[in-house]
């Protein structure tokens, strides 16, 4: 153990990449972000002030003995000797004394840590040997006065105002308004008001031995990886526990030793719009992170190009120099130090989905990375948010200026909605629906009987539960903006108001949501919907993704279908969605619901007599009447789908669905009794008797699906004439269709045995009667564990399958959705007992599972057997992941999701060229 190396000097980058095997990955995670930046730069021959990293391995050893790992300190004593040596300066000496920054860093960035303790290495002693050394007296005690406080408030845990009172207090007695207006003897006076801030807080005296200042400094960033902040930004961000933080100690560089000092910040490009343009701060006689407190107004960093012109030439051949290194846009930090520049930190900076667009298709442009990174450079997620409603950036400067921002909560669902508040969900719907208003809706949490106000509002706000609540999964699914668990926020529900300290917003009045970032304002903020057709950016990056996915090459479970990648498709039931669906880039159709067809106004009394028929002819009458209305809901769909696939799925829902509702009906019958009515009251007692007839315990489980199919098998008949009649025309009109019928919920070979031969036959038929031929599909939902189990069998008569992965994983769990959403499924998240919720990411394990076996089986009796997803999972990006590895052909999702889904399908393509899953390999 002694011998194992815990510090690596700035200038070890090399021992450090020998040390982890060669991988920058290794040595990011071993010297964390900000150490193998530092370390980076160094030896690139950036100007960077001297220093050294403790690994995040001395970090991991810390946790585990409570101690510092044998060794460890002398090395970093060691260390300290060799910057002594490159600076010319000593640690604890009076006439020439070296200061150091302490500062953190884990391998991603993690706000949360232990903050930056600057100047260590000053006491009353070396405070001395520096006002002699600099003349400075000023700059000494204002750097021993930020010492005193951040080690007190930092490493000891004091609370800040124990230092910012005094300060504040003494101030006011002088009559100064700014820190600049503190002379030398100020400051003197304040760091001695800091140190006895401390002895009283901690009962000690503030320490006068600077490697005591060290040492302490250090076990308090280790310290900090366990910090409650720190561990609940990893779990929020699924960043592992085990990690570790490293500590990097640095020589201090002072931006803050006269006019011609300074320190200040900056982005490579505008992380805002992505624009090709230094954006930044300065300020001058400043330290650290005086820019970023906002202390005082800083600069545009253009402005110092006028004001220190070399510096600045400098300062943009160094950070170009790093965009170029990382191929990334750089967050850097600066200070200058008598017109002499130094690099403080560089990483990979932040943006929003706008800028993250511009910047990687940019880059393309430039030369600096090709279209494959390009496409990963952006994340699905940020494809989201592009295409909600967005705050126009105007509107947003606007309302924070005035103080409006309201509360945070969670960013459950993207997108930006302003509307009237409502409490509750009748309230919202009527609002919404009556007096034609924009709403949102707010509640301390939503249940089931709130969907219907949820989707009649504009956006949604809650002020309990988390990502995986009621609220922020049925907004998910309808696309509504939503932020949840904005905890601050209290709801009164019976004065029709709610408040965060003290502010009101009443029922009726206005606010603003922006479910993309959690934060809710009060009053209107102005938004626009970028619309997908003018994202030229976007767009040309999405040609790409799909160039990817439709690079010729056999994947290895997908041996039918001749591409690296998954095609995307979208859910439609109405041309109108099968358009979109087509603007969005959609490729096929992957679900068609022909019952939405059954309900509208002048239908559903048709569809009922149908279904109450008493002999056959009657029933056949009822379809009759039904067939044309079918036939051009399909003939719509398979013009807007030309020369792509459309799937139609037979009739599913149990038929009780389309009935009217037998309490409100058995209520009309009572009242009708009692007053005595007799007109219609026969009618209505036998319809009330046939619904009863009809009732089942448990109808999900029930006479639906295939099943219905073979009990009363006239309605697909007809709806499969419908199909043909439609496609036939249509080909004979010049569109190119390719209809592909899929029988639901099938449980056991024998019923597509049953029933599809019957079906085939209608095709035929058809086609012969109007002497026209085109390809076609018979195929199956797989979402009955018993069909993925037997799938080998299924697939002697199925063409293809699809994934109807809500069934699959309602009836593979065990689950009703509804209920295990509204009960146990928010705590089974919590606790860990599921990783997350499985209506939304596919459980790979478990479902999962039987999916790939499905696959594979499926294949072995037809190797070209086409398999989809059309489950609202196929809009989920791990879930597409998972649908590249098992072998899928598509995903298909709502026309909405259809962008995000192909740059997910585009990465999975990326990640696992060529690749199965790993239990397949
Ligand atoms: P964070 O991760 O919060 O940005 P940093 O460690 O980067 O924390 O430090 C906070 C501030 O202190 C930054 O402005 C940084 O540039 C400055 N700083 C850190 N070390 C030094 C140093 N050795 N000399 C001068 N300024 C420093
Ligand atoms: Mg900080
Ligand atoms: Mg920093």
């Amino acid at each position: 153990m002694e011998d194992k190396k815990w510090v690596f000097s700035f200038d070890e980058v090399k021992l450090a990449e020998d040390y982890v095997g060669g991988s920058w990955e290794g040595v990011r995670a071993l010297l964390g972000g900000k150490g193998s930046g530092l370390a980076d730069m160094t030896r690139a021959d950036v100007p960077v002030p001297p220093g050294f990293t403790v690994t995040t391995e001395a970090c991991n050893a810390y946790q585990a003995d409570g101690k510092f790992p044998a060794g460890m300190w002398e090395q970093e004593l060691n260390a300290l000797k060799i910057v002594e040596q490159k600076t010319g300066k000593k640690f604890g000496n009076t006439n020439n004394p070296l200061l150091v920054s302490c500062r953190s860093g884990a391998k991603f960035s993690m706000p949360g840590m232990m903050d930056t303790v600057l100047n260590i290495g000053l006491t009353d002693t070396t405070a001395d040997g520096m006002v002699k050394l600099t003349n400075n007296p000023r700059f000494v005690y204002d750097s021993y006065r930020r010492l005193v406080e951040m080690f007190g408030t930092v490493v000891l845990g004091i609370p800040d105002e124990a230092f910012e009172d005094p300060l504040k207090e003494y101030k006011q007695k002088k009559g100064y308004k700014l820190d600049t207006e503190m002379t030398a003897d100020d400051w003197k006076a304040i760091t001695a008001t800091f140190k006895a801030v401390v002895k009283k807080e901690q009962g000690f005296d503030f320490p006068q031995d600077p490697y005591i200042q060290l040492e302490l400094a250090t076990e308090a960033v280790f310290k900090s990886w366990n910090g409650k902040r720190a561990v609940d930004y990893r779990r929020a961000t699924n960043i592992p526990d085990d990690l570790g933080t490293a500590v990097n100690i640095q020589t201090m560089v002072f931006g803050n030793m006269g006019e011609d000092s300074g320190t200040g910040v900056a982005f490579t490009r505008d992380p805002s719009t992505g624009e090709r343009k230094m954006f930044g701060n300065y300020l001058i006689n400043a330290q650290g992170e005086d820019v970023v407190a906002g202390i005082r107004n800083a600069e545009k960093i253009e402005n110092l190009s006028s004001e220190m012109p070399a510096v600045y030439q400098q300062f943009m051949n160094i950070t170009a120099k790093l965009e170029e290194h990382y191929t990334e846009m750089q967050d850097v930090e600066f200070t200058i130090e008598r017109g002499k520049l130094w690099m403080l930190q560089t990483r990979n900076g932040k943006r929003t989905a706008n800028s993250a667009v511009k910047i990687a298709l940019d880059m393309v442009e430039e030369g600096l990375i090709d279209k494959k990174d390009a496409v990963l450079r952006v994340s699905p997620e940020q494809v989201d948010t592009l295409l909600h409603p967005q705050f126009t950036n105007d509107a947003m400067k606007a309302a924070n200026g005035e103080g409006r921002w309201y509360a945070k909560g969670v960013n459950a669902s993207p997108g930006a909605a302003v509307g009237q508040v409502y409490f509750d969900a009748n309230t919202a719907e009527s609002q919404a629906k009556q007096n034609k208003q924009d709403v949102i809706m707010v509640r301390p949490f939503t249940k089931p009987d709130d969907v219907h106000g949820m989707i009649a509002a504009k956006g949604v706000l809650t002020s309990e539960g988390g990502a995986t609540s009621h609220a922020a999964v049925v907004a998910r699914q309808f696309g509504i903006p939503c932020v949840v668990g904005a905890s601050q926020i209290k709801i009164d529900l019976e004065n029709r108001l709610m408040s965060v300290d003290g502010q009101i917003v009443k029922e009726g009045e206005w606010i603003s949501v922006d479910g993309t970032t959690g934060e809710v304002y009060t009053g209107k903020i102005l938004t626009f919907t970028p619309k997908i057709e003018e994202q030229t950016d976007l767009l040309k990056l999405l040609t790409w993704a799909d160039e990817i996915c439709a690079t010729p090459g056999i994947r290895k479970f997908a041996p039918g279908w001749p591409t690296k990648g998954l095609q995307v498709w979208a859910n439609a039931d109405y041309p109108k969605d099968a358009q979109r669906a087509r603007s969005y880039g959609a490729v096929g159709i992957g679900l068609c619901r022909t019952e939405h067809m059954f309900f509208e106004k002048e239908r559903l009394p048709i569809v009922q007599r149908m279904i109450l028929a008493e002999n056959l002819e009657d029933r056949k009458a009822a379809l009759d009447e039904l067939l044309p209305y079918q036939r051009a809901d399909f003939d719509g769909l398979f013009r807007a789908m030309d020369g792509y696939p459309v799937i139609i799925r037979l009739i599913d829902p149990p038929l009780h669905e389309f009935m009217p509702d037998e309490e409100l009906l058995f209520e009309e019958v009572i009242t009708m009794r009692v007053k005595g009515e007799t007109k219609g009251l026969e009618e209505k007692e036998k319809l009330l008797a046939d619904i009863r007839g009809m009732h089942e315990s448990n109808p999900m489980m029930g006479l639906r699906g295939v099943r219905l199919s073979i009990y009363m098998p006239q309605i697909v008949e007809m709806q499969v004439r419908a199909i043909f009649e439609a496609a036939a025309d249509c080909t004979l009109s010049g569109v190119v269709v390719k209809p592909e019928v899929m029988i639901p919920l099938t449980g056991t070979v024998n019923e597509l045995k049953w029933i599809q031969p019957r079906l085939i036959k209608i095709a035929h038929d058809v086609m012969e009667e109007k002497k026209v031929s085109f390809t076609y599909k018979f195929g199956t939902m797989i979402e009955i564990p018993r069909a993925a189990v037997t799938a080998a069998e299924i697939a002697e008569y199925a063409e293809f399958f699809s994934f109807g992965t809500n069934d699959l994983t309602q009836m593979t769990f065990g689950y009703s959705r509804d209920d295990a959403e509204r009960n146990f499924l928010v705590t089974y998240v919590a606790e860990g007992i599921l990783p997350k919720n499985p209506f939304q990411t596919i459980d790979r394990g478990g479902v999962g599972r039987l999916m790939s076996m499905t696959v594979k089986d499926g294949r072995s009796t037809r190797p070209e057997l086409e398999v989809g997803i059309c489950g609202e999972h196929g809009g989920d990006p791990d879930s597409i992941e998972f649908c590249h590895l098992i072998g899928n052909n598509y995903v298909s999702c709502s026309p909405f999701r259809v962008p995000i889904a192909r740059l997910a399908a585009a990465h999975a393509a990326l990640k696992h060229s060529g690749a199965g899953l790993a239990e397949d390999k």
